[in-house]
C-alpha cells in the first residue's frame, strides 16, 4: 500500500455535504482504505472573490492503485458530483487533487505530484496539517515548517457541523 494525500474542495451545491459523500466515495474505492480525514475549513477563495467560500478538507488514502488509476478514479467522483467548471480559479461542486503519493515524484501531461501548488496553498497546507503533522515532504522539508510560516488568515475550522 502506498500512503496517498487528496485535497477536496467545494463551493458549489452544499459544500459540506459534497465534502461527505466524496470522503464516502473515497472509502468505497477498490484496491484502497481511507485511512483518516481532516476537520472541514471553511476557506476564502482564492482567484477570483465574488464566489462562494469553499470547504476544504485533506484525505489520507492508503491503496495499490497506480497513480493514473487514482486520477481516473477521482476524476469519475468529480463527475458524479455533477461537477460545474464556471471559470479559472472559479466556483464548483467537488475539486479532488492527488497532492502526494508516497514519496514519488511524477511529472505527466495529466498528473504531477506533489501537486505544484500545494506549498503555497493554505487551504491544503492547514488540513493536510491538522491530519498528519509530522508528515515531511518527498523534497525533506517538514510540513509543520510550512504549516507555520504560511498566511492561514482565509483558512477556518469549519464549525457549522452539517
Ligand atoms: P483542477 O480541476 O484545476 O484541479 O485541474 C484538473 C487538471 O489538472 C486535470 O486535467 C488533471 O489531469 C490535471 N492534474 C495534474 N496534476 C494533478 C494532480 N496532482 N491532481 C489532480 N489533477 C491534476
Amino acid at each position: 500500500m502506498i500512503r496517498t494525500c487528496i485535497g477536496l474542495g467545494s463551493n458549489l451545491d452544499q459544500p459540506a455535504a459534497q465534502l461527505h459523500r466524496a470522503t464516502g466515495a473515497l472509502a468505497q474505492l477498490p484496491h484502497s482504505r481511507l485511512v483518516a480525514c481532516s476537520p472541514f475549513y471553511l476557506t476564502t477563495p482564492v482567484g477570483p472573490q465574488d464566489q462562494p467560500d469553499f470547504i476544504n478538507a485533506v484525505a489520507l488514502l492508503d491503496t495499490t492503485l497506480a497513480p493514473l488509476d487514482l486520477l481516473d478514479a477521482l476524476q469519475a467522483l468529480e463527475q458524479q458530483a455533477g461537477r460545474v467548471r464556471h471559470r479559472h480559479w472559479g466556483e464548483r461542486t467537488l475539486d479532488l487533487d492527488l497532492l502526494l503519493y508516497g514519496d514519488q515524484h511524477i511529472d505527466l501531461p495529466r498528473l504531477r505530484v506533489p501537486h505544484p501548488e500545494m506549498t503555497r496553498r493554505a487551504f491544503v497546507l492547514v488540513p493536510l496539517h491538522a491530519v498528519w503533522p509530522d508528515l515531511v515532504l518527498p523534497d525533506g522539508t517538514p510540513l509543520a515548517s510550512l504549516r507555520a510560516q504560511c498566511d492561514d488568515a482565509g483558512v477556518w475550522l469549519d464549525t457549522s457541523g452539517d
